[in-house]
């Protein structure tokens, strides 16, 4: 019995943009290590890490570079062994100039000792939220928040079940179909770690019915375990939300600003998954994630790459990009960041770099003829026009109050419109500014907060 419903808005992108098939059969080739890796020490949601080398040092790969700082942090590692040539800010793809540890390959490729768990049946939620911490675990689907934040399950909020998301909805992208089709059996097991250290009732892995060989791969790799079920699910644009999958599998709603925890539910990437057995039952950290690289190219595939690899050194390893390219994107066509350069660095959260012909974003905008396609594709109910409407004006406030920070800057608005609106740019702009906000305004009360206390011990010295 299918346990399929349909979530609100979302679009079907047909296969001129989805693109899958360029890569979804070129099995995962491991790329060349390049001479120099730039290692960002941030690469999830949360605070950056604080370096743990100088310039000079020798590293090893899999050593621990960056140390999580705060609740909300996760570890980095080298991702190849050699010298460090630069603790230093350098360009991301989100434009922002962030602290990255550079290290200069000596492609001797030593690694720190790797000590697998003992015994992985034995581990509870305390041990292994500590391993996810220790080892960079972070959501590998994009979200890159960490998993030792995921697996602290706080006593008030039970959970029985955990999505294994492998519905890779993004057009272009097929690092994940790929991953399930060569590992499922290790992604079962990495979940069924977690089930059984959070004491989780059920496995319902999601998989999009245009991944048929890997609904059949994973079926084959849990059958048997009556907890862990395979659901086909239709293909709809963005079936790999959080939330959409969430309701699509379960029939709950997650909450405007809630987590999928607060309706008992863990939702993880299937290649988390798989970076999650990887950290049990080999002792290895996220050194390497699987990279699509597709589009104009001139030899699209499937790459097992290191963290810090260049977008350069991986374009020339595929030959480089065809004339007909014009755009190149951090990730798909529907979610992924437009770069200009190429020195920008793989990380945890890269899926996929995608070169087109086009992109919406060169194309000239005309004004909104009110057609209302944006608000019917919105998977979170949002008005994507007004939005738009109000961050061209800065109007942030009235932003916020319409639930600009819901917005899953899926992409679907901008897709669907016709006069070509940077609908999703604008979200994403309301978004960082309320963000900053939000973050100044907090920084304020605790600094007024300190000088009251100031204040106040003060005038008690002087009684
Ligand atoms: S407003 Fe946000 S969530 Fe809604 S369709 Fe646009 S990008 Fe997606
Ligand atoms: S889809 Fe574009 S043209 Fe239509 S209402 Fe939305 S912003 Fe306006």
């Amino acid at each position: 019995m299918s346990l399929f419903h349909m979530f609100p808005g979302g679009i079907h992108p047909h296969e001129g943009i989805n693109g899958k098939a360029v890569t979804c059969q070129l099995p995962i080739e491991e790329l060349a290590q390049p001479s120099r890796v730039v290692i960002p020490l941030q690469q999830h949601m949360g605070a950056p890490c604080k370096s743990l080398v100088s310039k000079g040092d020798l590293v090893k790969t899999g050593m621990m570079i960056g140390e999580p700082v705060g609740f909300l942090s996760a570890a980095v590692h080298a991702s190849v062994s050699g010298k460090v040539v630069g603790v230093q800010p350098c360009l991301l793809a989100n434009g922002l100039q962030q602290p990255c540890v550079i290290i200069d390959n000596d492609f001797k490729d030593e690694w720190v000792a790797l000590t697998p768990v003992t015994d992985p049946d034995k581990l509870d939620g305390k041990a292994l939220a500590d391993l996810a911490r220790k080892a960079g675990l972070v959501g590998l689907g994009g979200a890159t928040f960490p998993h030792a934040v995921k697996f602290s399950l706080p006593p008030d909020k039970p959970v029985d079940t955990l999505i294994l998301n492998g519905a890779e909805c993004e057009p272009y992208l097929s690092a994940d179909h790929q991953l399930m089709l060569t590992y499922a059996t290790q992604i079962i097991r990495g979940a069924k770690v977690i089930q059984k250290a959070l004491k989780i009732e059920k496995i319902i892995v999601g998989i999009e019915n245009n991944k048929i060989d890997a609904i059949r791969v994973m079926s084959d790799a849990c059958a048997g375990d009556p907890s862990v079920s395979v659901e086909g699910l239709p293909v709809h644009y963005p079936q790999g939300g959080e939330k959409q999958l969430v309701y699509s599998l379960t029939g709950r709603v997650v909450k405007s600003g809630g987590l999928p925890l607060d309706s008992g539910v863990i939702v993880l990437n299937v290649g988390s998954a798989y970076a999650l057995y990887r950290a049990v039952y080999e002792g290895r950290p996220i050194v390497d994630r699987v990279v699509t690289v597709s589009g104009c190219v001139k030899r699209p595939a499937n790459y097992q790459v290191r963290i810090g690899t260049t977008v350069e050194w991986l374009l020339d390893t595929s030959g480089g990009l065809l004339p007909k390219a014009k755009v190149l994107l951090y990730g798909g066509p529907m979610m992924g960041l437009a770069i200009s350069r190429l020195d920008i660095p793989v990380t945890k959260g890269c899926s996929g770099i995608t070169a087109l012909e086009r992109a919406s974003a060169l194309e000239d905008e005309s004004n909104c003829i009110r057609c209302g396609r944006c608000s019917e594709v919105c998977p979170m109910k949002l008005v994507p026009s007004t939005l738009d409407k109000l961050m061209r004006k800065s109007m942030f406030d009235e932003a916020e109050r319409e639930g600009v920070m819901n917005c899953i800057e899926c992409g679907a608005c901008t897709w669907s419109c016709p006069a070509k609106r940077q609908l999703t740019q604008s979200c994403r702009t309301s978004k960082m500014v309320i963000t900053q906000r939000h973050r100044a305004e907090a920084a304020k009360q605790k600094a007024d907060a300190a000088k009251k206390a100031a204040q106040a011990a003060q005038k008690e010295e002087g009684k």
